[in-house]
């Protein structure tokens, strides 16, 4: 099986911390691998691969890539939860080697099918979407995309100004934080991203391709929604992590 999934090593260049991270909330770092052979994997943004510190041992977790497919570099953006993988991932440092299987999965990005899109992502669910976003601007394509980003605490955003930058690539961002307490310093919404949410700012969202990512009962309960609302189950694409 290993074999099949065409590992290869890649060097750790760079290992930087993407969060402030309150305490409830794990940190998240951008591991970004070169290959070692120089070579370029093909992949189109959406696609995941997966990690492996050792290949010998055959523990591996798959990431979803959030660097654009143009880079010379795959970043993957991790949250830190101290797990089986997670917490050996922790011990590595920049110049360590890694293996990488080549991309895959089925959850792909496809502009242009509709008139604009409808991005959805909880928590480090966002990273994906990273890789839409750098591709699209790399392009210098504009899309009409509405994201909404759901996080635990406001300091959980991921590269904050680096979102902000898209609205020039058409892209509008409703955050909305699910544990902070109302102490007036936040003006997005509240609460868990849900269809009420996405009618006020986005009242086309039937018109809009649907992509969605994040943790099984996040997925499963807006897909609900959203079939309910008429979208037929074939026009939500998805990437479901987690059991
Ligand atoms: C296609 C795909 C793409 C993925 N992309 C990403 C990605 O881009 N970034 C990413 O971070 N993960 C991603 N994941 C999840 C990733 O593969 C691992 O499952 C994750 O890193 C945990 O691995 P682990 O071995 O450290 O934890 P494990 O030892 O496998 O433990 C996981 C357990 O930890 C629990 N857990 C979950 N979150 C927390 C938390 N915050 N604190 C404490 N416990 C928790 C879970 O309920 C689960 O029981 C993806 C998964 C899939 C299938």
């Amino acid at each position: 099986m290993l074999g099949k999934m065409g590992l290869k090593p890649y060097t750790i260049y760079e290992i930087t911390d993407l969060t402030k991270g309150e305490p409830d909330s794990p940190r998240i770092a951008g591991f970004k691998l070169k290959p070692k052979d120089g070579s370029r994997f093909n992949f189109v943004p959406g696609m995941f691969s997966s990690l492996f510190i050792n290949p010998e041992d055959k523990l591996f977790r798959s990431y979803s890539i959030a660097s654009s497919p143009n880079e010379e570099y795959l970043e993957f953006m991790i949250e830190m939860i101290n797990g089986k993988f997670t917490g050996q991932l922790a011990n590595l440092k920049a110049g360590d080697e890694i293996y990488v299987s080549e991309p895959r999965g089925a959850f792909l990005y496809e502009p242009g099918s509709k008139s604009g899109d409808l991005f959805l992502a909880a928590g480090i669910g966002i990273a994906p979407f990273f890789s839409m976003l750098r591709y699209l601007k790399s392009k210098h394509l504009k899309r009409d995309i509405f994201l909404f980003y759901s996080v635990k605490h406001k300091e959980d955003i991921v590269n904050a100004s680096e979102l902000e930058g898209y609205g020039e690539i058409g892209l509008n961002t409703v955050y909305t934080v699910t544990r902070d307490q109302d102490d007036g310093s936040w003006h997005g919404e509240r609460g868990r991203i849900n269809m009420q949410m996405i009618q006020n700012h986005a009242p086309d969202y039937v018109s809009r391709t649907v992509y969605l990512c994040g943790g099984i009962r996040f997925v499963k309960d807006i897909v609900a929604e959203l079939k309910e609302k008429g979208i037929r189950d074939e026009e939500i694409k998805r990437d479901i992590w987690g059991e």
